[in-house]
Protein backbone atom coordinates (compact mmCIF):
# COMPACT_ATOMS: atom_id res chain seq x y z
CA UNK A 1 0.00 0.00 0.00
CA UNK A 2 1.36 3.55 -1.21
CA UNK A 3 0.85 5.90 1.58
CA UNK A 4 0.38 9.86 0.90
CA UNK A 5 3.79 10.69 1.03
CA UNK A 6 4.36 8.23 -1.23
CA UNK A 7 2.11 10.05 -3.95
CA UNK A 8 3.59 12.93 -3.12
CA UNK A 9 7.21 12.32 -4.47
CA UNK A 10 5.86 10.58 -7.15
CA UNK A 11 4.03 13.71 -7.84
CA UNK A 12 7.24 16.02 -7.08
CA UNK A 13 9.30 13.98 -9.76
CA UNK A 14 9.70 16.14 -12.91
CA UNK A 15 7.98 15.39 -16.23
CA UNK A 16 10.18 14.03 -19.42
CA UNK A 17 9.41 16.93 -21.28
CA UNK A 18 10.61 19.49 -18.94
CA UNK A 19 14.06 17.52 -18.22
CA UNK A 20 14.23 17.80 -22.09
CA UNK A 21 14.23 21.55 -21.77
CA UNK A 22 16.70 21.37 -18.90
CA UNK A 23 19.41 23.63 -20.00
CA UNK A 24 21.65 21.34 -18.42
CA UNK A 25 21.11 18.17 -20.99
CA UNK A 26 21.03 20.89 -24.10
CA UNK A 27 24.35 20.00 -24.71
CA UNK A 28 24.28 16.44 -24.46
CA UNK A 29 21.19 16.47 -27.05
CA UNK A 30 23.35 18.66 -29.64
CA UNK A 31 26.15 15.52 -29.02
CA UNK A 32 23.78 12.74 -29.25
CA UNK A 33 20.20 12.06 -30.44
CA UNK A 34 17.43 13.92 -29.13
CA UNK A 35 15.87 10.28 -28.87
CA UNK A 36 18.62 8.51 -26.72
CA UNK A 37 18.87 11.63 -24.16
CA UNK A 38 14.88 11.32 -24.30
CA UNK A 39 14.92 7.22 -23.77
CA UNK A 40 17.66 7.67 -20.84
CA UNK A 41 15.77 10.32 -19.73
CA UNK A 42 12.65 8.48 -19.23
CA UNK A 43 14.39 5.22 -17.70
CA UNK A 44 15.72 7.24 -15.10
CA UNK A 45 12.20 8.53 -14.24
CA UNK A 46 11.03 4.58 -14.02
CA UNK A 47 14.09 4.03 -11.98
CA UNK A 48 13.29 6.67 -9.36
CA UNK A 49 9.23 5.96 -9.58
CA UNK A 50 10.37 2.22 -8.84
CA UNK A 51 12.58 3.31 -5.93
CA UNK A 52 9.72 5.33 -4.42
CA UNK A 53 7.43 3.06 -4.31
CA UNK A 54 9.65 0.18 -2.89
CA UNK A 55 11.13 2.65 0.01
CA UNK A 56 9.20 2.37 3.25
CA UNK A 57 10.16 6.19 3.76
CA UNK A 58 9.86 7.70 0.54
CA UNK A 59 12.28 10.80 -0.57
CA UNK A 60 11.90 12.34 -3.55
CA UNK A 61 15.00 13.12 -5.35
CA UNK A 62 15.60 16.83 -6.84
CA UNK A 63 15.79 17.78 -10.62
CA UNK A 64 19.08 18.10 -10.27
CA UNK A 65 19.77 14.71 -8.75
CA UNK A 66 17.99 13.52 -11.72
CA UNK A 67 19.49 15.23 -14.35
CA UNK A 68 23.24 14.44 -12.74
CA UNK A 69 21.71 10.79 -13.11
CA UNK A 70 20.49 11.07 -16.36
CA UNK A 71 24.24 13.06 -17.92
CA UNK A 72 25.88 9.71 -16.22
CA UNK A 73 24.07 7.60 -17.66
CA UNK A 74 24.66 8.74 -21.24
CA UNK A 75 28.24 8.68 -20.62
CA UNK A 76 28.70 5.17 -19.26
CA UNK A 77 26.87 4.48 -22.69
CA UNK A 78 28.75 7.10 -24.77
CA UNK A 79 32.82 5.91 -23.33
CA UNK A 80 34.25 2.57 -24.41
CA UNK A 81 33.41 -0.28 -22.05
CA UNK A 82 35.53 -2.49 -23.25
CA UNK A 83 38.97 -0.23 -22.66
CA UNK A 84 43.12 -1.57 -21.81
CA UNK A 85 43.90 -2.09 -18.49
CA UNK A 86 47.83 -2.20 -16.76
CA UNK A 87 48.11 -6.07 -15.82
CA UNK A 88 50.29 -6.25 -12.55
CA UNK A 89 49.14 -9.33 -11.20
CA UNK A 90 51.82 -11.49 -13.10
CA UNK A 91 49.82 -13.93 -14.22
CA UNK A 92 51.11 -13.72 -18.02
CA UNK A 93 47.47 -15.76 -19.51
CA UNK A 94 44.79 -14.36 -17.47
CA UNK A 95 41.47 -15.04 -18.95
CA UNK A 96 40.06 -12.21 -16.62
CA UNK A 97 42.21 -9.40 -18.30
CA UNK A 98 41.71 -11.12 -22.10
CA UNK A 99 44.29 -13.86 -22.27
CA UNK A 100 47.26 -13.33 -24.86
CA UNK A 101 48.00 -10.06 -26.04
CA UNK A 102 48.74 -9.81 -29.50
CA UNK A 103 52.14 -9.25 -31.21
CA UNK A 104 52.46 -5.57 -33.19
CA UNK A 105 52.73 -7.47 -36.94
CA UNK A 106 49.65 -9.48 -35.47
CA UNK A 107 47.52 -6.34 -35.14
CA UNK A 108 49.20 -4.87 -37.73
CA UNK A 109 47.40 -7.98 -39.81
CA UNK A 110 44.34 -7.01 -38.06
CA UNK A 111 43.96 -3.95 -38.43
CA UNK A 112 44.95 -4.31 -42.97
CA UNK A 113 42.21 -7.17 -42.80
CA UNK A 114 39.34 -5.51 -41.02
CA UNK A 115 40.37 -1.56 -43.35
CA UNK A 116 40.03 -3.32 -46.57
CA UNK A 117 39.18 -5.56 -48.68
CA UNK A 118 41.26 -8.97 -48.72
CA UNK A 119 41.79 -12.54 -50.29
CA UNK A 120 39.96 -14.18 -47.35
CA UNK A 121 37.85 -16.41 -49.46
CA UNK A 122 39.66 -15.84 -53.00
CA UNK A 123 42.03 -17.16 -54.75
CA UNK A 124 43.79 -14.57 -56.33
CA UNK A 125 46.15 -16.71 -58.94
CA UNK A 126 43.14 -18.50 -60.32
CA UNK A 127 41.08 -16.13 -59.96
CA UNK A 128 38.18 -17.88 -58.42
CA UNK A 129 36.86 -18.61 -54.86
CA UNK A 130 39.54 -20.01 -52.31
CA UNK A 131 39.18 -20.91 -48.77
CA UNK A 132 39.73 -19.14 -45.56
CA UNK A 133 41.79 -21.78 -44.24
CA UNK A 134 44.25 -21.42 -47.09
CA UNK A 135 46.48 -18.92 -45.15
CA UNK A 136 47.11 -20.86 -42.14
CA UNK A 137 46.54 -24.52 -43.33
CA UNK A 138 50.25 -24.48 -44.94
CA UNK A 139 51.86 -22.84 -41.92
CA UNK A 140 49.97 -25.37 -39.74
CA UNK A 141 51.28 -28.08 -41.36
CA UNK A 142 55.23 -26.97 -41.41
CA UNK A 143 55.04 -26.27 -37.53
CA UNK A 144 53.16 -29.31 -35.96
CA UNK A 145 54.30 -31.60 -38.54
CA UNK A 146 50.57 -32.52 -39.86
CA UNK A 147 49.19 -34.02 -42.46
CA UNK A 148 46.14 -31.16 -42.33
CA UNK A 149 44.75 -28.53 -40.46
CA UNK A 150 41.79 -26.20 -40.00
CA UNK A 151 40.41 -23.48 -37.79
CA UNK A 152 37.54 -22.88 -35.28
CA UNK A 153 36.69 -19.84 -32.78
CA UNK A 154 37.82 -21.71 -29.76
CA UNK A 155 39.36 -25.25 -27.82
CA UNK A 156 35.84 -25.77 -26.68
CA UNK A 157 34.41 -25.65 -30.47
CA UNK A 158 37.07 -27.88 -31.47
CA UNK A 159 36.29 -30.67 -29.24
CA UNK A 160 32.76 -30.36 -29.58
CA UNK A 161 33.08 -30.09 -33.01
CA UNK A 162 35.15 -33.07 -33.53
CA UNK A 163 33.36 -35.85 -31.17
CA UNK A 164 30.48 -34.75 -33.09
CA UNK A 165 32.18 -35.75 -36.38
CA UNK A 166 34.25 -38.58 -34.85
CA UNK A 167 31.89 -40.11 -32.65
CA UNK A 168 27.71 -38.90 -32.46
CA UNK A 169 26.05 -42.12 -31.13
CA UNK A 170 29.20 -43.59 -30.61
CA UNK A 171 31.08 -44.13 -27.37
CA UNK A 172 34.24 -42.44 -26.76
CA UNK A 173 36.50 -43.79 -24.17
CA UNK A 174 38.37 -40.94 -21.73
CA UNK A 175 40.55 -41.79 -18.44
CA UNK A 176 38.41 -41.06 -15.19
CA UNK A 177 41.60 -39.37 -14.66
CA UNK A 178 41.19 -36.68 -17.49
CA UNK A 179 37.71 -35.89 -17.23
CA UNK A 180 38.41 -32.03 -16.36
CA UNK A 181 36.97 -29.26 -15.79
CA UNK A 182 38.50 -25.88 -17.39
CA UNK A 183 37.60 -22.33 -16.30
CA UNK A 184 34.41 -20.79 -17.67
CA UNK A 185 32.43 -24.36 -17.21
CA UNK A 186 33.46 -26.15 -19.73
CA UNK A 187 33.58 -29.99 -18.92
CA UNK A 188 34.98 -33.04 -20.94
CA UNK A 189 31.86 -35.03 -19.71
CA UNK A 190 29.28 -32.10 -20.46
CA UNK A 191 30.76 -31.23 -23.61
CA UNK A 192 30.69 -35.35 -24.31
CA UNK A 193 26.64 -35.33 -23.68
CA UNK A 194 26.40 -32.15 -26.18
CA UNK A 195 28.21 -33.51 -28.92
CA UNK A 196 25.82 -36.75 -29.17
CA UNK A 197 29.02 -39.06 -27.94
CA UNK A 198 28.87 -41.14 -25.54
CA UNK A 199 31.35 -41.26 -22.60
CA UNK A 200 32.71 -44.42 -21.98
CA UNK A 201 35.24 -43.73 -18.54
CA UNK A 202 38.11 -46.21 -17.76
CA UNK A 203 40.12 -46.33 -14.94
CA UNK A 204 40.45 -44.73 -11.20
CA UNK A 205 40.89 -40.97 -11.08
CA UNK A 206 44.50 -41.75 -10.32
CA UNK A 207 45.29 -44.72 -12.25
CA UNK A 208 44.08 -45.50 -15.85
CA UNK A 209 46.26 -48.71 -17.44
CA UNK A 210 46.49 -50.30 -21.14
CA UNK A 211 44.17 -52.87 -20.41
CA UNK A 212 41.34 -50.56 -19.06
CA UNK A 213 41.04 -48.94 -22.73
CA UNK A 214 41.24 -52.43 -23.75
CA UNK A 215 38.48 -54.20 -22.20
CA UNK A 216 36.50 -51.43 -22.87
CA UNK A 217 36.41 -50.99 -26.67
CA UNK A 218 33.11 -52.50 -28.33
CA UNK A 219 32.03 -52.24 -31.94
CA UNK A 220 30.61 -49.06 -30.82
CA UNK A 221 33.75 -47.38 -29.92
CA UNK A 222 34.33 -44.89 -32.16
CA UNK A 223 36.90 -42.71 -30.57
CA UNK A 224 40.33 -43.23 -27.94
CA UNK A 225 40.23 -39.50 -26.13
CA UNK A 226 43.63 -38.08 -24.11
CA UNK A 227 42.69 -34.74 -22.32
CA UNK A 228 46.26 -32.80 -21.48
CA UNK A 229 45.30 -32.26 -17.42
CA UNK A 230 46.95 -28.81 -18.17
CA UNK A 231 45.26 -26.68 -15.58
CA UNK A 232 45.73 -29.56 -12.66
CA UNK A 233 48.29 -31.71 -11.62
CA UNK A 234 48.09 -35.48 -10.17
CA UNK A 235 51.08 -36.22 -8.01
CA UNK A 236 51.81 -39.80 -6.05
CA UNK A 237 50.24 -43.00 -6.91
CA UNK A 238 49.34 -42.23 -10.30
CA UNK A 239 49.51 -43.92 -14.00
CA UNK A 240 48.34 -42.17 -17.08
CA UNK A 241 48.89 -44.30 -20.64
CA UNK A 242 51.23 -42.10 -22.49
CA UNK A 243 49.99 -41.16 -25.83
CA UNK A 244 52.62 -43.40 -28.04
CA UNK A 245 50.88 -46.66 -26.06
CA UNK A 246 47.80 -45.35 -26.89
CA UNK A 247 47.93 -44.91 -30.25
CA UNK A 248 49.39 -48.63 -30.24
CA UNK A 249 46.06 -49.52 -28.80
CA UNK A 250 44.05 -47.57 -31.46
CA UNK A 251 46.03 -48.79 -34.14
CA UNK A 252 45.53 -52.43 -33.08
CA UNK A 253 41.85 -51.58 -33.21
CA UNK A 254 41.43 -49.87 -36.04
CA UNK A 255 40.11 -46.81 -34.10
CA UNK A 256 41.20 -42.98 -34.25
CA UNK A 257 43.21 -41.16 -31.45
CA UNK A 258 42.44 -38.03 -30.12
CA UNK A 259 44.07 -35.69 -28.06
CA UNK A 260 42.92 -32.48 -26.65
CA UNK A 261 46.05 -30.40 -25.58
CA UNK A 262 44.73 -28.01 -23.89
CA UNK A 263 47.23 -24.78 -24.19
CA UNK A 264 49.12 -25.99 -27.34
CA UNK A 265 52.75 -25.18 -27.49
CA UNK A 266 54.71 -24.65 -30.55
CA UNK A 267 57.24 -23.42 -28.95
CA UNK A 268 59.15 -25.68 -26.35
CA UNK A 269 59.33 -24.33 -22.64
CA UNK A 270 60.88 -27.52 -21.88
CA UNK A 271 64.17 -26.74 -22.88
CA UNK A 272 64.11 -23.61 -20.79
CA UNK A 273 63.09 -25.46 -17.45
CA UNK A 274 59.15 -23.62 -17.54
CA UNK A 275 57.02 -26.65 -16.73
CA UNK A 276 56.11 -30.11 -18.62
CA UNK A 277 53.62 -29.17 -21.52
CA UNK A 278 54.46 -31.53 -24.62
CA UNK A 279 54.26 -29.66 -27.73
CA UNK A 280 51.61 -30.29 -30.57
CA UNK A 281 54.92 -31.51 -32.43
CA UNK A 282 55.73 -34.21 -30.06
CA UNK A 283 51.38 -34.92 -30.00
CA UNK A 284 51.36 -35.41 -33.62
CA UNK A 285 55.05 -37.19 -33.62
CA UNK A 286 53.32 -39.36 -30.99
CA UNK A 287 50.76 -40.91 -33.47
CA UNK A 288 47.71 -38.91 -32.82
CA UNK A 289 45.47 -38.81 -35.29
CA UNK A 290 43.58 -35.66 -34.36
CA UNK A 291 45.10 -32.88 -31.73
CA UNK A 292 43.66 -29.50 -30.86
CA UNK A 293 44.64 -26.68 -28.61
CA UNK A 294 44.02 -23.23 -28.25
CA UNK A 295 45.08 -19.99 -29.73
CA UNK A 296 45.14 -17.86 -27.38
CA UNK A 297 47.32 -19.33 -24.58
CA UNK A 298 50.33 -20.39 -24.11
CA UNK A 299 50.78 -20.29 -28.56
CA UNK A 300 49.95 -16.38 -28.02
CA UNK A 301 48.11 -15.82 -30.28
CA UNK A 302 44.08 -14.57 -31.02
CA UNK A 303 41.19 -16.43 -29.32
CA UNK A 304 41.09 -19.63 -31.55
CA UNK A 305 40.81 -23.44 -31.63
CA UNK A 306 43.24 -25.56 -33.82
CA UNK A 307 43.28 -28.54 -35.21
CA UNK A 308 45.79 -30.55 -36.49
CA UNK A 309 46.24 -34.19 -37.81
CA UNK A 310 45.53 -36.90 -40.53
CA UNK A 311 44.26 -35.21 -43.73
CA UNK A 312 41.63 -37.58 -44.19
CA UNK A 313 39.76 -36.52 -40.50
CA UNK A 314 40.22 -33.05 -41.11
CA UNK A 315 38.58 -33.39 -44.39
CA UNK A 316 35.82 -34.76 -42.72
CA UNK A 317 35.34 -31.78 -39.78
CA UNK A 318 36.02 -29.43 -42.11
CA UNK A 319 32.62 -30.21 -44.12
CA UNK A 320 30.74 -30.52 -41.18
CA UNK A 321 27.75 -28.34 -40.76
CA UNK A 322 29.50 -27.55 -37.20
CA UNK A 323 32.12 -26.31 -38.46
CA UNK A 324 30.22 -23.95 -40.51
CA UNK A 325 28.78 -22.56 -37.48
CA UNK A 326 31.83 -22.28 -35.03
CA UNK A 327 34.10 -20.23 -38.20
CA UNK A 328 36.36 -17.78 -37.48
CA UNK A 329 36.33 -14.85 -39.20
CA UNK A 330 38.59 -12.23 -41.05
CA UNK A 331 40.36 -10.56 -38.00
CA UNK A 332 41.16 -13.39 -35.61
CA UNK A 333 43.07 -15.07 -39.25
CA UNK A 334 45.13 -12.56 -40.00
CA UNK A 335 46.22 -12.41 -36.35
CA UNK A 336 46.96 -15.93 -36.55
CA UNK A 337 48.57 -15.97 -39.21
CA UNK A 338 50.58 -13.18 -38.20
CA UNK A 339 51.35 -14.76 -35.08
CA UNK A 340 52.12 -18.31 -36.73
CA UNK A 341 54.70 -16.61 -39.00
CA UNK A 342 56.66 -15.85 -36.16
CA UNK A 343 57.48 -19.47 -35.54
CA UNK A 344 58.12 -20.07 -38.59
CA UNK A 345 60.93 -17.31 -38.72
CA UNK A 346 62.64 -18.51 -35.46
CA UNK A 347 61.02 -14.96 -33.91
CA UNK A 348 58.76 -16.33 -31.77
CA UNK A 349 60.00 -15.70 -28.36
CA UNK A 350 61.76 -11.89 -29.07
CA UNK A 351 58.25 -11.01 -30.98
CA UNK A 352 55.04 -12.62 -29.23
CA UNK A 353 54.43 -11.03 -26.02
CA UNK A 354 53.39 -14.34 -24.43
CA UNK A 355 56.76 -16.08 -24.93
CA UNK A 356 58.65 -12.77 -23.80
CA UNK A 357 56.88 -12.39 -20.58
CA UNK A 358 57.83 -15.70 -19.72
CA UNK A 359 61.54 -16.13 -20.72
CA UNK A 360 61.65 -12.91 -19.34
CA UNK A 361 65.36 -13.47 -17.44
CA UNK A 362 65.81 -12.12 -14.01
CA UNK A 363 68.16 -9.28 -15.40
CA UNK A 364 65.22 -7.52 -17.12
CA UNK A 365 63.02 -8.03 -14.28
CA UNK A 366 65.63 -6.04 -11.93
CA UNK A 367 66.18 -3.73 -14.19
CA UNK A 368 62.09 -3.17 -14.53
CA UNK A 369 61.59 -3.21 -11.12
CA UNK A 370 64.46 -0.68 -10.22
CA UNK A 371 62.94 1.60 -13.28
CA UNK A 372 59.70 1.54 -12.00
CA UNK A 373 60.80 2.01 -8.47
CA UNK A 374 63.18 5.43 -9.15
CA UNK A 375 60.10 6.61 -10.92
CA UNK A 376 57.55 5.88 -8.27
CA UNK A 377 60.04 7.24 -5.16
CA UNK A 378 58.98 10.67 -5.29
CA UNK A 379 55.94 9.68 -3.03
CA UNK A 380 57.31 7.64 -0.35
CA UNK A 381 56.53 10.69 2.14
CA UNK A 382 53.07 9.11 1.33
CA UNK A 383 53.83 5.10 1.14
CA UNK A 384 56.20 2.78 2.10
CA UNK A 385 57.87 1.69 -1.19
CA UNK A 386 59.84 -1.66 -1.87
CA UNK A 387 60.85 -3.76 -4.69
CA UNK A 388 60.62 -7.55 -3.32
CA UNK A 389 60.84 -11.06 -4.54
CA UNK A 390 57.88 -13.19 -5.77
CA UNK A 391 56.61 -15.29 -8.45
CA UNK A 392 54.86 -14.73 -11.39
CA UNK A 393 52.33 -17.60 -12.40
CA UNK A 394 51.57 -18.47 -16.37
CA UNK A 395 47.77 -18.48 -15.91
CA UNK A 396 45.01 -19.55 -18.47
CA UNK A 397 44.79 -23.04 -16.81
CA UNK A 398 48.24 -24.00 -18.05
CA UNK A 399 50.71 -25.27 -15.98
CA UNK A 400 49.42 -24.48 -12.41
CA UNK A 401 52.72 -26.25 -10.51
CA UNK A 402 55.28 -23.40 -12.55
CA UNK A 403 56.20 -20.51 -10.66
CA UNK A 404 58.26 -18.05 -12.33
CA UNK A 405 60.38 -15.84 -10.02
CA UNK A 406 60.29 -12.41 -10.36
CA UNK A 407 60.66 -8.54 -8.84
CA UNK A 408 57.29 -6.75 -7.28
CA UNK A 409 56.79 -3.26 -6.30
CA UNK A 410 55.51 -3.13 -3.03
CA UNK A 411 53.56 -0.41 -1.85
CA UNK A 412 52.07 0.15 1.38
CA UNK A 413 49.86 4.09 1.75
CA UNK A 414 50.50 5.50 4.95
CA UNK A 415 47.10 6.89 5.12
CA UNK A 416 45.30 5.19 2.64
CA UNK A 417 43.56 2.20 3.64
CA UNK A 418 45.03 -0.55 1.67
CA UNK A 419 41.85 -1.77 -0.13
CA UNK A 420 40.72 2.03 -1.16
CA UNK A 421 43.98 2.04 -2.52
CA UNK A 422 43.65 -1.39 -4.72
CA UNK A 423 40.07 0.15 -6.20
CA UNK A 424 40.95 3.41 -6.44
CA UNK A 425 44.16 1.97 -8.63
CA UNK A 426 41.70 -0.42 -10.78
CA UNK A 427 39.09 2.41 -11.99
CA UNK A 428 39.13 4.22 -14.81
CA UNK A 429 40.81 6.23 -16.51
CA UNK A 430 43.91 3.97 -16.32
CA UNK A 431 43.24 0.68 -14.65
CA UNK A 432 45.97 -0.85 -13.22
CA UNK A 433 45.18 -4.12 -12.00
CA UNK A 434 47.50 -5.20 -8.56
CA UNK A 435 46.65 -7.41 -5.50
CA UNK A 436 47.46 -7.19 -1.99
CA UNK A 437 48.91 -9.55 -0.19
CA UNK A 438 49.66 -9.30 3.66
CA UNK A 439 48.93 -5.47 3.80
CA UNK A 440 50.58 -4.35 0.72
CA UNK A 441 49.48 -3.61 -2.71
CA UNK A 442 51.67 -5.50 -4.84
CA UNK A 443 52.77 -4.77 -8.83
CA UNK A 444 54.63 -7.69 -10.72
CA UNK A 445 56.82 -5.77 -13.48
CA UNK A 446 57.38 -8.88 -15.59
CA UNK A 447 53.41 -8.64 -17.23
CA UNK A 448 54.04 -4.88 -17.42
CA UNK A 449 55.00 -2.77 -20.11
CA UNK A 450 57.78 -0.20 -19.69
CA UNK A 451 55.90 2.51 -21.68
CA UNK A 452 53.00 1.78 -19.42
CA UNK A 453 55.41 3.08 -16.12
CA UNK A 454 54.30 6.73 -16.48
CA UNK A 455 51.14 6.12 -16.30
CA UNK A 456 51.23 4.30 -13.15
CA UNK A 457 52.95 7.05 -11.57
CA UNK A 458 50.07 9.52 -12.90
CA UNK A 459 47.63 7.03 -11.31
CA UNK A 460 49.18 6.40 -8.36
CA UNK A 461 49.98 10.54 -7.71
CA UNK A 462 46.51 10.78 -8.15
CA UNK A 463 45.57 8.11 -5.71
CA UNK A 464 47.96 8.85 -3.23
C1 LIG B 1 41.56 -24.32 -22.09
C2 LIG B 1 41.18 -25.69 -22.46
C3 LIG B 1 40.04 -25.92 -23.25
C4 LIG B 1 39.18 -24.79 -23.74
O1 LIG B 1 39.85 -24.01 -24.66
P1 LIG B 1 39.28 -22.55 -25.09
O2 LIG B 1 40.18 -22.14 -26.19
O3 LIG B 1 39.35 -21.71 -23.87
O4 LIG B 1 37.87 -22.78 -25.54
C5 LIG B 1 39.74 -27.22 -23.58
N1 LIG B 1 40.48 -28.26 -23.13
C6 LIG B 1 41.57 -28.08 -22.36
C7 LIG B 1 42.35 -29.27 -21.88
C8 LIG B 1 41.96 -26.78 -21.99
O5 LIG B 1 43.04 -26.59 -21.23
Amino acid sequence: MLSDKHYQALRSLPAVNSLLQAPELQGLIKEARFELISRISSKVLAEERQKITEAAVPQATTTTEILAKITDKYHKLAVPHLHSVINGTGVILHTNLGRAKLSTEALEAVQNSALNYSNLEYNIIEGKRGTRFAHVEELLIELTGAEAATVVNNNAAAVILILQEMAQGKEVIVSRGQLVEIGGSFRVSEIMAQSGAQLVEVGTTNKTHEFDYERAITPNTALLMKVHTSNYKMVGFTKEVPLDELVQIGALHQLPVYEDLGSGVLYDLKKHGIGEEPTVQEAIKAGADLVSFSGDKLLGGPQTGIIVGKKQLIERIKKNQLARALRVDKMTLAALEATLRHYLLNEAPAKIPTLRMLLMNSQTLEEKASKLYDLLKDYDQQAELRIIDGFSEVGGGSMPDVQLPTKLIAIKPHSLDINRFESAMRLPPSSIIGRIVADKYLLDVRTIEVEQFTLIKEKIDSVL
